[in-house]
């Protein structure tokens, strides 16, 4: 089965491959082997269903990895200007996060689709077209599928990474290409809940609270984030903490979460509201502290945790050195991180192809034929539209990169 190009994964990056590739050199053929039993069943996931496609602040400081993603994406700009092209009204809201009008992931993928119909891309999907294995050759390469060997010219590798495993994504791919020599960066969910230890999260399960938390490493404050903190049973989250998960690959260990629960208070004043509160407040019960400044299920935890006594003694009882321990712990409670959340709850992979075994067009270093977009590589955006828009541009970039290789082969 000879084809001109295959594309390995219909997921977002693989489509935006496929356009560009038959935009670049309509002569050619391109296929796309999806292993789901349709393309682009993740986009339809996306943004809780309504596609955080892009957004319209793009800088350095938002991606993370061994390539430089900003770079790429100023230069290839798939995304919201082509999804107008295409008929879709999208907006923006206050944090510059793109979504398309209607509110629905099924309106981009069905313009991804139309699309490729247009141009006339080939889908393969379905259990019989996953591949598993590649065998990169002098000009072209082949790949393994259950129904057979398929060979081509160009080969794009989009088969994204590990997070989400249950829209087809369990990181086949990057061991594949890890057996042919690939260097990967260490692997690690991304835009995902972060686990602690399990004692300090006791009384706090089903909690969200505004705040500012901070990633720290040995006192170093490595990145501060501001927005609802959500706690579960084992884990910390919400799209501040998503923001952070990142930094786990590399402070593994060695990193802690800080939660300022009351950014708007500074530490002396927090200090005198805790003392006045004493005076007002002496006859009630403990747990009644600081229920001026949160719900009942976190006020308890704070002053538990901060002095762990009885919750029926009374408020006259507090010492000074226990409201400045629990004004300290309000500015600054810290969450040591042991753990990543599983692949089920991470929306996006930190760490895969390493930047270093492809050129500024995507393709590889080790075998001319190939050519890699998405989230296969190492690179990982912030929440807020950045992971689709580096899975655009990406997959722009790759699929006419492998395009015009092929055409002048030809
Ligand atoms: C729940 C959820 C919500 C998200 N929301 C947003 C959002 O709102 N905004 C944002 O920017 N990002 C979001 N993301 C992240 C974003 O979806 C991904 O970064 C993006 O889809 C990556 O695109 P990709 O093409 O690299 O990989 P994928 O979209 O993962 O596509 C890879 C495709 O390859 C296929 N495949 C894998 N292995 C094989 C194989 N061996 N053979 C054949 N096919 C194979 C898979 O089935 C899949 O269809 C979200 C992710 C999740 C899980």
């Amino acid at each position: 089965m000879d084809k001109d190009i295959i594309i390995i994964g219909g997921g977002a990056s693989g489509l935006a491959a496929a356009i560009s590739a038959k935009k670049t050199a309509p002569e050619l053929n391109v296929t796309v082997l999806e292993r789901c039993d349709r393309v682009g069943k993740k986009i339809l996931a996306t943004g809780n269903g309504r596609c955080n496609l892009s957004n319209r602040s793009i800088s350095p400081e938002n991606y993370h990895g061994s390539l430089d993603a900003a770079k790429l994406i100023r230069e290839n700009s798939f995304g919201e200007e082509l999804f107008r092209l295409m008929g879709i009204m999208t907006y923006a809201d206050d944090r510059g996060r793109v979504y398309p009008h209607s509110e629905s992931a099924a309106t981009i993928l069905n313009a991804l689709r139309q699309r490729c119909e247009e141009l006339g891309v080939e889908f393969l999907c379905g259990a019989d077209y996953c591949v598993t294995g590649i065998a990169p050759r002098k000009n072209g390469a082949s790949v393994k599928t259950p129904s057979g060997e398929f060979s081509c010219r160009g080969l794009i590798a989009a088969a994204g990474g590990y997070a989400s495993p249950q829209h087809g994504t369990d990181g086949t791919v990057i061991k594949i290409l890890r057996e042919l020599g690939y260097k990967t960066a260490k692997i690690c969910p991304a835009v995902a809940p972060l686990k602690t230890d399990q004692s300090l999260l006791k009384g706090l399960k089903g909690v969200r609270m505004k705040g500012r938390i901070s990633a720290v490493s040995q006192g170093e404050i490595l990145r501060t984030e501001e927005g609802e903190i959500q706690f579960t049973d084992s884990t910390v989250s919400g799209i501040c903490v998503f923001n952070l998960a990142y930094l786990y690959q590399q402070y593994e260990g060695r990193l802690t979460l800080r939660a300022d629960l009351l950014p708007e208070m500074d530490k002396r004043q927090l200090t005198d509201y805790l003392f006045s509160m004493r005076k007002r407040k002496g006859s009630f019960p403990l747990e009644e502290l600081v229920t001026g400044l949160f719900a009942k299920n976190p006020s308890v935890y704070l002053v538990k945790r901060a002095m762990g006594r009885p919750m029926t003694e009374k408020i006259s009882t507090v010492t000074d050195s226990e409201i400045r321990s629990l004004a300290a712990l309000i500015k600054a409670a810290e969450f040591p991180v042991t753990g990543c959340a599983p692949w089920q709850s991470a929306q996006a992979t930190c760490g895969g192809i390493h930047g270093s075994c492809v050129d500024g067009e995507l393709r590889s270093r080790l075998h001319r034929a190939v050519f890699f977009c998405g989230e296969v590589l190492d690179v990982v955006g912030d929440c807020g539209g950045y992971n689709l828009q580096w899975a655009w541009s990406s997959g722009e970039a790759a699929g006419r990169s492998c395009a015009l290789q092929v055409k002048e082969g030809r």
